[in-house]
């Protein structure tokens, strides 16, 4: 079976002929540790584990290399050290903002049914590697010592820009950054740049310093995947600047003419209709999340768009989401080893068109009912803890929709209502900053 994707460095569905087929390697840019993952950030992780599974599908389990990082070292981490542990020495505080993060972020996407990748490496385990890239961009004329950083010479590339089809002329004359007067080219971006005390710094040829975010992803993709690798995956926001710095230090280090054959982005999820941000008030927490829907849903409800599409992240979906399932556990256990049909199989091999596959489940038989679920990762294990007999859960969250609305439209009445007539029914409401919860009366 031929698998088709999408290729932002060519904008054409391509057809997919790895490298190695002996060991197909994918490189996923992962989580900056700092806080509760969103439900965002949960986008990649699961699409990408799609992929993972029908390339293990298609070239054995064996024979495909999985590497999501874990960005420990970042400017964000250090002002939340600062912040949450101001009584500690600073590397004892970031070691507890990262540690905490990460563990936080397994449990995450462990319940929405994604599994391990093959490695997860951690920026900080990678400054020596990262180090000799640097070195190596110096030798060759791509970087230089300035102004107490090292930077990229993206004037020195001169297909820099290929990606994100930027043009460098167009950039110069356009840009609105303000001209650091130690850079090259306004768009010269940091490989290294020196710390003072009160921040974490690593020893180096050009003092103690610490990486820029860039290149840790080119020194972990060529310590697990080598110099060239077929997939590198991420969300649309990182092609410009991440991804083209990515290819820019990858290729003039090592002198490759690719650093990854196909390049993947999901697209942009929102919720009910807006820009998720804490100040909106609609910033949704994997965690938080999790208190009211089983992981399954939330997974469920992500494949039903294509990963290239917009996602707009709703109430109504989930519901919707949590139905079918409901309907579909009633009648087929997913199977571990899948025996889905070629409609599916076909669909999911055209750039991973999970709205399509699903939709051919509507039509399936049981047995490859049951296929194509275990396939997309499903495992009907929490539905089955989360669905106690007797219990509604729809019906529960439409009732905590409707006491919102109530209470936003200040009539108190109707939300106090709805609570009462939920309590009569063993039914506890808990409000939290993240948003109401329900437990059963005990
Ligand atoms: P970050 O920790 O912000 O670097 O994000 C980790 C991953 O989540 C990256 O691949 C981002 O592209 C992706 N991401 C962040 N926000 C969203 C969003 N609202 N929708 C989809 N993907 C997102
Ligand atoms: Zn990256």
């Amino acid at each position: 079976m031929t698998i088709r994707l999408f290729n932002t460095l060519t904008k054409t569905k391509d057809d997919f002929a790895p490298i190695d087929a002996a060991n197909v390697r994918m490189y996923v840019c992962g989580p900056t540790v700092y806080d509760f993952a969103h439900i965002g950030n949960a986008r990649p992780a699961i699409v990408f584990d799609v992929l993972y599974r029908l390339l293990r599908h298609e070239y054995g389990a064996g024979h495909v290399t999985y590497v999501r990082n874990i960005t420990d070292v970042d400017d964000k981490i250090n002002a939340r050290a600062l912040r949450d542990f101001p009584g500690l020495p600073l590397n004892q505080a970031i070691r507890n903002v990262t540690e905490k993060t990460e563990a936080q972020y397994h449990a995450d996407v462990a319940a929405l049914g994604c599994l391990a990748p093959t490695h997860e490496p951690r920026a900080t385990d990678y400054i020596a590697q990262m180090v000799a890239i640097i070195e190596q961009l110096i030798a060759r004329g791509h970087a230089y010592a300035a102004g107490g950083e090292v930077l990229f010479d993206i004037q020195s590339m001169p297909d820099y820009g290929a990606l994100s089809r930027r043009n460098l002329d167009e950039q110069q004359a356009g840009a609105r950054v303000a001209v650091d007067a130690h850079k090259k080219h306004p768009h010269d971006f940091v490989l290294w740049k020196l710390s003072d005390d009160n921040e974490p710094g690593w020893d180096s040829p050009w003092g103690r310093g610490r990486p820029g975010w860039h290149i840790e992803c080119s020194a972990m993709s060529a310590a697990y995947l080598g110099t060239e690798f077929d997939i590198h995956g991420g969300g649309l926001d990182l092609i410009f600047p991440h991804h083209e710095n990515e290819i820019a230090q990858s290729r003039c280090a090592h002198g490759t003419p690719v650093m990854a054959k196909t390049w993947m982005h999901n697209g942009f999820l929102q919720v009910e209709g807006e820009k998720m941000s804490k100040s909106l008030g609609n910033f949704l927490t994997i965690s938080g999340l999790l208190a009211d829907w089983p992981g399954e849903v939330l997974r469920f409800n992500m494949l039903k768009t294509h990963y290239r599409q917009p996602i707009d992240f709703t109430l109504a979906g989930l519901r919707e989401s949590w139905k079918t399932l409901e309907r579909w556990y009633d009648v087929a256990e997913p199977l571990a080893n899948p025996a889905p049909d070629a409609a599916f199989l076909e669909a999911l091999s055209d750039d991973l068109n999970t709205p399509a596959a699903i939709a051919s489940l509507h039509q399936a038989e049981d047995v490859a009912l049951a296929g194509g679920l275990g396939f997309l990762g499903f495992s009907n294990v929490q539905m089955k803890i989360t669905r106690k007999p007797g219990v509604d859960i729809v019906a529960i969250a439409q009732a905590i929709e409707a006491r919102l609305a109530a209470r936003k439209a200040k009539n108190f009445a109707e939300s106090d209502r709805i609570r009462d007539e939920l309590l009569a029914q063993g039914i506890v409401l808990k409000d939290g900053p993240t948003g109401t919860t329900w437990e059963i009366k005990r």
